[in-house]
């Protein structure tokens, strides 16, 4: 069958084929620990789940604005006042099926064919694909586990050419965990100055879970504020991630070039979704809060137990709900069955031993590493570390 050359442009996202090949040993009886997939294993909180529900009694059943329905713009605004003090208006916003589709609607609407994207690495895998679909190049740039995982300004000076066009990290970053503080971004901001003609894409899709204190959006610096464009969401925070809602706050120019694009591809997100993101985004947080002080918990623990395996080198994540660790020692190592010889023949190893998925750093340009996350229950965490730390053990 002859299909579109388009689709040999970029790969399906290796998050999910983790979790599919863990599905399918499930199937065959295994009992599999998912320690693969970005997701908060909490329910959607109960207001929120009212909010759609009154949603589908009062018939919000029609198509919506393109952009979302006015009073979820104004919601977004209230947020972003609120928790960013960014003063934004409805005309900034746009909401979208997922952050996911905002981040596509924004590189199609300001990479051209050849454009640079300056990416740091490890960065979340859907940032490359879309660049490449969308015929842009991507500049991939490592950073350092010394730094943190975080770009410096020389490192992003150094990497910028009058061919780019936008640059695109997150803070709180997946995979990393890392979090930018106001004078990092200071520092960024002091660069993209002398480049007036690149977008700032910031995610800022983990924001509520930080475990160092207050988020810093690099939104706040005033004179750069028409060229960053805030992608955030609510499947993180809210624990939402099946309801399928992210949002971008940018200049109006670039929300109606979205707003274009998604006019052709999906008329805008599920009526019953916005309803409830209004309610969500405008309610009380103590809700996230519980979830995040679970989060902490978790991660104390995971920390203690990687701090007893060898050979395990990490970066403290202060944000999001992953563990990345450099893993390369185990590289050129065998169970007597097989030698690992990257990050995804361990990851593989992994799966198929200790029957825990994980996912390869490759996937996020850092490929001495692998992802595990502690979004699932204590109980799973001590389980799934223990059958990782006894496979790990038998690679000598
Ligand atoms: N950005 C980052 C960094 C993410 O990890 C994710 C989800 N894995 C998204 C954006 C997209 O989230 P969603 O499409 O569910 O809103």
């Amino acid at each position: 069958m002859q299909l579109s050359s388009r689709l040999n442009l970029f790969n399906e996202p290796e998050t999910l084929k983790m979790a599919k090949l863990g599905r399918e040993l499930r199937a065959k009886g295994f009992d599999v620990i998912d320690l693969s997939l970005g997701e908060p294993d909490f329910d959607t909180p109960e207001h929120i789940k009212e909010a759609a529900k009154k949603a589908i009694d009062d018939n919000y059943s029609h198509y919506t604005p393109v952009a979302g329905y006015p009073d979820l713009r104004e919601a977004v605004c209230f947020k972003l006042k609120r928790d960013n003090n960014l003063d934004y208006k409805p005309e900034n916003i746009i909401v979208s099926t997922g952050a996911k589709q905002s981040l596509a609607n924004v590189v199609l609407a300001t990479v051209s064919k050849g454009d640079e994207v300056v990416i740091p690495t490890p960065y979340w895998v859907t940032y490359s694909e879309i660049v490449k679909l969308g015929e842009g190049v991507c500049k991939l740039v490592s950073t350092s586990v010394e730094n943190k995982y975080k770009i410096t300004p020389a490192q992003l000076e150094a990497a910028i050419t009058d061919k780019t066009r936008l640059f695109i990290f997150s803070s709180p970053c997946n995979p990393s965990g890392s979090v930018y503080s106001k004078a990092e971004l200071e520092g960024l901001a002091e660069v993209f100055r002398k480049f007036p003609n690149v977008f700032i894409l910031s995610d800022e899709i983990y924001e509520y879970i930080n475990f160092v204190g207050k988020h810093e959006s690099i939104a706040q610096f005033e004179d750069l504020k028409d060229r960053v464009i805030v992608l955030n969401g609510l499947s993180k925070g809210f624990a939402m991630t099946g309801y399928r809602l992210g949002y971008v706050a940018a200049h109006p120019d670039v929300v109606k070039a979205c707003e274009k694009l998604q006019g052709q591809f999906t008329s805008g997100t599920n009526s019953i979704t916005q309803r409830a993101a209004i309610v969500a985004l405008t309610s009380d947080l103590r809700p996230t809060e519980i979830m995040v002080e679970e989060f902490a918990r978790r991660k104390k623990r995971v920390l203690e137990i990687i701090a007893a395996i060898p050979g395990l080198e990490l970066a403290e994540p202060d944000g999001a709900f992953y563990v990345f660790p450099i893993v390369s020692s185990y590289f050129g190592k065998s169970d007597g069955n097989e030698t690992i010889k990257d990050a995804d023949d361990l990851c593989m190893y992994i799966l198929n031993n200790a029957h825990v998925s994980t996912v390869t750093g490759r996937a996020f340009g850092e490929p001495t590493c692998i992802r595990i996350s502690f979004a699932n229950s204590m109980e799973k965490i001590e389980e799934g570390w223990k059958r990782i730390s006894a496979a790990l053990a038998k690679l000598k």
